[in-house]
């Protein structure tokens, strides 16, 4: 058994750990015999002298066996799983999810709440009445099984590992490293036991990760961590730099990614939602036909129809699906209007998201309620013409006295420009995609 101290003065001095040492750090940790000092120790060594790329890919396997490992060889297919590092309006699993089932490819996925700003999934599909997202492993799949689709909350049995690790890094100032968040975002993907598995890293103010390189860095870094253990990996890099789609807040998001499996989505989501689960279907299917198929899914309402039998299975109301008016709605809604004519040049991803926060969409402080049915509803993105007097957005609050300070840091995060501006483009970088070649 090696010494904790010895591996700590030899990150701290450069040098690379074995499999062996990996284990006596982090089994060590779990199992209460490392102290808190020494892991925080050498996860600052870590954050300084960095890992070798197959280090980091034995440390997420590592990471991954410290719990429960999902099988699921009894589903008979190749299963895929999808992740997004957050973003600002990233309602992009209750479309791509669904739009992969309807093509015989079985998703499962374990969603966060969200970290920070950025919303996560479990909120979002908690708008649907009843719906429950504490299934375990079991329960996972056996509706892996019987529905194909699944979305439940993290099971605290996946990867304890890094439930553990991650409370350290949040209070040691170790949660921006590369290697870290590369591992332990995989190690509770790999536990996971999707055999397909596509990340979407987002970049941009309305993302963790603020610059391109970095986020084509992590998402090559997670691509070779997922083919080092055996599983098909592709992802994207995608812009969040403004929100994606029109809606952000949790029920709201919902309402849009209905609309969107009904073929009313806007552009930029229903492109991007597209894209990505021809990926996932090309990846599972070793073809390259995803894209008709997803459209086909789409068009023919099959999309819809399996995220209903999901919600359904799941104990959900769906009469949303027929009613929007089911979902929490808000009951005051306030336009914001442009002050002059021109083109939206600056939509800022992190001010919809802090707007929304403010109208109640998300938490400011650990332990603060979630309300489902607020947030901003742009009437505008970027690159769109606007005369005076005509709404930017829409802002959906329950609360009078939130409204103003909404409005000024949207306002805040938003430029009109004289001139034309071009609509950006979502997907910036393709990795280990069987379509990468398509423009
Ligand atoms: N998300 C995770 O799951 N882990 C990290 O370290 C960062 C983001």
């Amino acid at each position: 058994m090696p010494r904790i101290v010895d591996l700590i003065e030899n990150k701290r001095d450069g040098g690379a750990h074995s499999r062996d040492e990996l284990e006596a750090i982090v089994g060590g940790y779990v199992r209460g015999e490392v102290p808190d000092y020494q892991v925080a120790a050498w996860l600052m060594a870590v954050c300084w002298r960095g890992m070798q790329p197959d280090e980091v890919a034995t440390l997420t396997q590592v990471m991954a066996a410290s719990g429960e490992q999902l099988d699921l060889s009894s589903i008979g297919k190749p299963v895929a799983d999808k992740h997004s590092t957050g973003g600002v309006g990233d309602k992009t699993s209750l479309v791509v999810m669904p739009l992969v089932a309807a093509c015989g490819v079985p998703v499962g996925k374990m969603s966060g709440r969200g970290l920070g700003f950025t919303g996560g999934t479990i909120y979002k599909i908690e708008s649907f009445p009843g719906i429950r997202v504490d299934l375990d492993a079991a329960a996972f799949v056996q509706q892996l099984r019987e529905v194909g689709l699944v979305i439940t909350g993290q099971s605290a049995d996946l990867a304890p590992a890094d439930g553990k690790l991650y409370a350290l890094r949040d209070v040691t100032g170790t949660v921006p490293n590369l290697p870290l968040i590369a591992s332990s975002i995989m190690s509770k993907k790999l536990a996971a036991g999707a055999d397909v598995i596509v990340l979407d890293v987002k970049t941009g103010s309305g993302a963790f990760m603020h610059d391109r390189e970095s986020a084509l860095a992590l998402a090559r870094a997670m691509v070779d961590i997922g083919t080092a253990a055996g599983r098909r990996m592709a992802a994207v890099v995608s812009d969040m730099s403004q929100p994606l789609g029109c809606a952000i807040g949790n029920a709201l998001e919902v309402a849009e990614a209905l609309d969107t499996l009904e073929n009313v989505g806007p552009p930029d989501f229903t492109e991007f939602a597209i894209e990505l689960a021809s990926l996932i279907v090309d990846l599972a299917s070793k073809g390259q036909a995803g894209r008709r198929e997803v459209e086909h899914a789409m068009r023919s309402g099959a999309g819809r129809q399996a995220l209903r039998r999901m919600i359904d299975a799941q104990g959900g109301d769906t009469r949303a699906f027929d009613d929007r008016a089911r979902l929490p709605t808000a009951s005051l809604q306030r336009p914001v209007l442009a002050e002059s004519d021109g083109y939206v040049s600056r939509l800022d991803a992190l001010s919809v998201a802090r707007a929304s926060i403010l109208l109640g969409a998300g938490r400011e402080r650990k332990g603060d309620a979630i309300d489902l049915s607020v947030g901003v509803h742009l009437e505008a993105k970027i690159g769109d013409r606007l005369g005076r007097g005509q709404p930017l957005a829409v802002l959906h609050a329950n609360d009078e006295l939130r409204l103003a300070e909404a409005e000024r840091v949207l306002r805040g995060g938003i430029a009109l420009s004289a001139t034309a501006v071009t609509t950006p483009t979502v997907i910036l970088e393709r990795l280990g995609a069987p379509t990468a070649s398509r423009a």
